[in-house]
């Protein structure tokens, strides 16, 4: 294998007239036709639900080109690394897990290896992969997932190594056909990229600045889901909330869910992640008029403590946070809250860290995704010098931990006995005799059940109530 890296504008000219899916689609045809058994991929997915769509986007060109998805990295001629960069320990996994894949691709030789997503944006990671690990064939980033088809013919074609990473977020929407991971709730983005800089995270060097979708494109894409039988859709964003303010005509986060509100044959939006800072109360008060709209508030709060916030560059403080959490309350009292808690942020004295707790309290979150704050290279709080010391950031955590779980658990018990609709899921994956899914408010439940229920919203009485997750019995 050449270690020159070919880019893909260095073939533009010569693979001008080729169609790439149908091209490869013919290679992995003559493949089925010689052996017998179909070429199969299998995606390594890190990090967030952007990343668990681009997979599935991936997945969705992969089946296009006749490859058959599997999760044995031993029967892959095709394995994808799709990367994230929020934390330091996930690219040091991806890194070590690259390296292993060395002994399998010499074990392999129709084995191509490619590394996508947000690691391949920033060039440090890039560059180790690209001087350091040969054995990668394809690299492309967050932005060019519709390239894959071309990169991988490309890569065949010439046997280089082929890179490809733009800047071009207008790209991300020009996938032929979605094949999506479930036939009943899909993931729609809304709006790529994030322009707040907050002071522990690496997303908007890897994903660029916001820009939104158009309004009509995305109420197309939702209809055409509805019109298949989709129920719910998840709206995403690195910040929905901000959506709207860079189109020609604006429409704001608020206008778009009454637009999506109206598709026939909906029945739940749901959205991640929206910001404190931009959450106004015309978007709260949707949870009163909007019907389909799920009451489930997931608000990443990060601290309690203004002190942390300012450093951490939130832009609100704990007393408008806590203001937001009371106004969506008065709207509807019964909504279920979530959050996100980074501990032992750089400068966190005891203090501040109280200050955490006691938002906690008065907000009565549900749950939340409770972080230890590890130093992320490339961000500003990284060089920050009060760095806080291991076990203090842990016996923080676990004082957290205590609190979340007493409040989780008190609210989950009230709602033994009460009635709930749930969007059945799956098989339940802790017993094969239940099904698993998600009530409106976004809490799982399981209970009895076999897989033709998967897909529909049914009635269930919850009969009993873990930290986590609720029981119930299925009502006929
Ligand atoms: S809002 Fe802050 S935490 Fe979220 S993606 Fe943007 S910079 Fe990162």
């Amino acid at each position: 294998m050449s270690k020159r890296i070919l880019r893909l504008n260095e073939t533009k000219e010569l693979y001008k007239d080729v169609d790439f899916i149908s091209a490869i689609k013919e290679i992995n045809d003559d493949y089925y036709k010689e052996k017998g058994i179909k070429k199969k991929a299998l995606i390594f997915t890190y990090g967030c639900q952007m990343n668990e769509h681009n997979s599935e986007n991936m997945i969705s060109l992969l089946e296009s080109m006749n490859y058959e998805m599997t999760e044995d990295q031993n029967e892959a001629q095709l394995i994808i690394f799709n990367t994230c960069s929020i934390r330091e320990s996930a690219e040091n996994k991806v890194i070590g897990l690259l390296g292993h894949m060395k002994t399998l691709k010499e074990s392999k030789d129709d084995l191509t290896i490619a590394v996508a997503g947000c690691m391949m944006q920033r060039d440090d990671p890039r560059n180790i992969i690209l001087t350091k690990y040969h054995h990668v064939d394809i690299i492309f980033g967050t932005n060019n997932i519709p390239k894959l088809p071309e990169l991988i013919y490309t890569q065949k074609e010439t046997g280089k190594r082929v890179l490809d990473i733009i800047e071009n977020y207008d790209l991300v929407d020009d996938i032929p056909e979605y094949n999506r991971l479930y036939s009943h709730k899909g993931f729609v983005n809304i709006i790529h990229g994030c322009n707040n800089f907050c002071t522990y995270c690496i997303v908007p060097y890897t994903r660029g600045r916001e820009i939104s979708r158009k309004p009509e494109d995305i109420v197309k894409e939702i209809t055409e889901l509805a019109n298949n039988g989709y129920k719910e859709v998840t709206l995403l964003g690195q910040n929905v909330n901000s959506y709207g303010k860079n189109l020609d005509r604006p429409c704001s986060f608020s206008e778009l869910l009454e637009l999506i509100n109206a598709i026939p044959g909906l029945e739940r939006i749901r959205f991640m992640t929206p910001h404190p800072k931009d959450i106004s109360d015309e978007l709260l008060e949707q949870y009163g008029k909007l019907d389909k709209l799920s009451k489930h508030l997931h608000l990443p709060v990060q601290s309690g403590s203004d002190e942390i916030l300012k450093r951490m560059n939130r832009h609100y403080t704990k007393e408008k946070y806590i203001s937001k959490i009371e106004k969506v309350k008065e709207v509807y009292p019964d909504i279920v809250l979530s959050t996100d808690i980074i501990v032992g942020f750089p400068g966190e004295t005891e203090e501040y860290f109280e200050e955490t707790l006691d938002l906690v309290k008065k907000c009565k979150f549900d749950f939340a995704y409770t972080f230890l704050y590890s130093k992320r290279s490339g961000t500003k709080a990284a060089y920050y010098e009060d760095q806080i010391p291991h076990d203090v950031k842990l016996e923080r955590f676990n004082r957290l931990l205590d609190v979340l779980y007493d409040i989780g658990n008190e609210k989950n018990t009230k709602l033994i006995g009460t009635e709930v609709e749930v969007l059945v899921d799956e098989i339940s994956k802790t017993d094969d005799t239940k099904v698993s899914g998600r009530t409106d408010g976004f809490k799982l439940v399981n209970f009895v059940g076999t897989s033709d229920l998967i897909g529909k919203i049914v009635k269930v009485k919850i009969t009993d109530a873990n930290t986590f997750s609720l029981e119930g019995e299925l009502i006929d």
